[in-house]
């Protein structure tokens, strides 16, 4: 099973399960799929936003460590 990001042309985006992509493409191809706000099936595939490290810029609110939530990480605090 996989599961799409779905976008209505109303702009709803929602989940959808799959067995296969070839399995979206059969209902999409079908007009089997419907959006669960407004019912509409002109629903495409929503582009799944990658989740990309934009580098140093990025904001880090805590390095992972355990000791982050502690205030104790040597990265969190460097004054
Ligand atoms: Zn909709």
């Amino acid at each position: 099973m996989m599961v799409y990001d779905l976008l209505c042309s109303h702009g709803h985006r929602f989940e959808e399960w799959f067995s296969s992509s070839a399995d979206y493409e059969a209902k999409a191809a079908a007009g089997h799929l419907a959006c669960p706000e407004c019912g509409d099936s002109e629903v495409t595939k929503a582009l799944m936003a990658p989740k990309l490290n934009s580098g140093a810029a990025a904001p880090a609110p805590a390095c992972g460590a355990p000791a982050c939530a502690s205030g104790m990480c040597q990265f969190g605090d460097l004054d």
